[in-house]
């Protein structure tokens, strides 16, 4: 069965690409973003058969059919082993039982003690492959919340082909987050902080992709989370979830902390393919977009409110345009208006029968900073356990799916490791988490960044100075 998976734009005006270009070219030339034409199906018994395997096979298994090349499928084994040989846990994203029905996904095994990992090892991986096959440079630029950047560093660092330029905004992320991104001696790694804030960074990010001499005299390859190969990588822990906790036989529900909706879109994903999800519910802190825009329908980003969950303070969740696509029945149109309107007025409407479709699937809660702060203790409290404030939003959430459907298990993804943040942690609970020593050895180096004002021009001039696929 081969299926030939191609990829077309959100908003139809650019040209279907195969996954290789797709994984290089992170945001469509229009300014969308790329999704496969048909999502791949998995059969009940394929998901029962997934029990026992490791997660490096069941990955291998389940990206595969979204590639379009022979060749890249018969890397994928090899990529997935390596990717997730350098995790600290041998399950990679094992559970965690905290209450009744209530599992933690702890997705902060990886090397930079984030989710962001698990996607990010593989794609390192997976663009290496195809530059090398094409015997190209690649320059990668990203903006980070604080852990897509110390994740892309770490995946990339050292590697000849490919040189990374990360922005984040200028004291808004933690002491552990920015030293993972600075305290890096790769000649090939540039951290530049931003006078700004996530959402400055990531409409610089977007302005560069839409700068077409700019893009191709580096080279740009994106590495955000709209960068599809991340999506599918993500999709891979919800089956394996869902099949400890009884899939295919049991329907699952997940609670998901939400930043970019990358994470959360990749369950969606998962349970087009089949896996049989109950509901998705999105977790936002104090920045409460996605929740605002499935209760009113009106998508309508405000300022940035700094909590003690950085890597959600985003106000702009560019994943969402991927979820809207399918909710308007594929209508490249509704898209070009919807986001015409976001440029314009600062806002758009979700229509109504896309938002009927987005609330048949998922449920979203705003979780603020005391009711964080009260998760941490509560389950510290009662089971012994510390969630980090990012999970601690989703576990909130959780439980409130629980409180109306005690019977369907909800897993709680688990996006940091609470050592990340030992300041939040130790308002709630009295007690500083140590960081594993593995880590911390890392972080004792000297400190390498550049401040740069918030200004697209002076930023790519920055990156064109720098990167050597520019000289090439
Ligand atoms: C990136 C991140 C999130 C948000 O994930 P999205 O895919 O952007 O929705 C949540 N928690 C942590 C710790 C993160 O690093």
């Amino acid at each position: 069965m081969d299926l030939k998976l191609r990829y077309l734009s959100t908003r139809g005006e650019a040209a279907q690409l195969a996954f290789d270009d797709v994984l290089l070219a992170g945001l469509a030339t229009d300014g969308g973003l790329y999704t496969p034409l048909a999502y791949p199906h998995v059969s009940p018994k394929d998901i029962a058969a997934l029990a026992g395997q490791s997660y490096a096979d069941t990955a291998a298994q389940l990206i595969a059919p979204f590639l379009t090349e022979e060749a890249a499928r018969e890397a994928l084994r090899e990529q997935t082993k390596s990717a997730y040989a350098t995790f600290r846990h041998r399950a990679i994203a094992p559970l965690t039982q905290i209450a009744d029905n209530l599992f933690v996904l702890e997705l902060f095994h990886g090397p930079t003690l984030a989710f962001k990992d698990l996607a990010m090892q593989l794609l390192g991986r997976m663009m290496n492959d195809v530059l090398e096959k094409r015997n190209l440079r690649a320059t990668i630029v990203g903006a980070t919340s604080g852990d897509t950047g110390a994740a892309a560093i770490e995946a990339f660092r050292g590697l000849p082909r490919v040189d990374v330029f990360i922005l984040y905004p200028h004291g808004r992320v933690s002491d552990v987050q920015r030293k993972q991104m600075t305290c890096v001696a790769d000649e090939n790694i540039h951290t530049i902080a931003l006078e700004g804030t996530f959402d400055d960074a990531q409409n610089i990010l977007k302005r560069l992709f839409r700068n077409q001499p700019f893009r191709e005299r580096v080279s740009l390859a994106g590495v955000n989370s709209i960068n599809w190969a991340r999506v599918v990588a993500q999709m891979v822990y919800y089956f394996t979830s869902a099949v400890s906790v009884g899939a295919p036989h049991r329907r699952v529900s997940f609670a998901v902390p939400t930043g970019n909706f990358g994470d959360v879109l990749a369950g969606y994903i998962a349970k087009h393919m089949g896996l049989p999800i109950e509901r998705l519910i999105v977790a936002t802190n104090a920045n409460d977009i996605l929740a605002r825009a499935i209760a009113t329908g009106r998508y309508e980003p405000r300022g940035v409110t700094p909590t003690q969950s950085p890597s959600m303070d985003i106000q702009v969740s560019s994943n969402f345009e991927r979820l809207l696509f399918d909710a308007t029945g594929r209508d490249h149109a509704a898209i070009r208006a919807a986001f015409a309107s976001l440029e314009q007025s600062g806002a758009f409407d979700i229509p109504a029968a896309a938002l009927a479709a987005i609330r048949a699937e998922f449920d979203a809660a705003s979780v603020g900073e005391a009711e964080t702060t009260d998760e941490i203790a509560r389950t510290w409290r009662d089971a012994g356990y510390v969630l980090d404030p990012h999970t601690a939003t989703g576990v909130r959430a959780a439980r409130a799916r629980l409180a109306q459907d005690p019977a369907t298990p909800v897993v709680a993804l688990s996006t940091a490791h609470p050592a990340k943040f030992p300041e939040a942690i130790e308002r709630a609970i009295g007690k500083r988490p140590l960081l594993p020593e593995s880590i911390a050895a890392r972080l004792e180096g000297p400190e390498r960044f550049t401040i740069l004002e918030n200004d697209e021009a002076r930023i790519a001039s920055f990156i064109a100075e720098r990167a050597r696929a520019a000289r090439a």
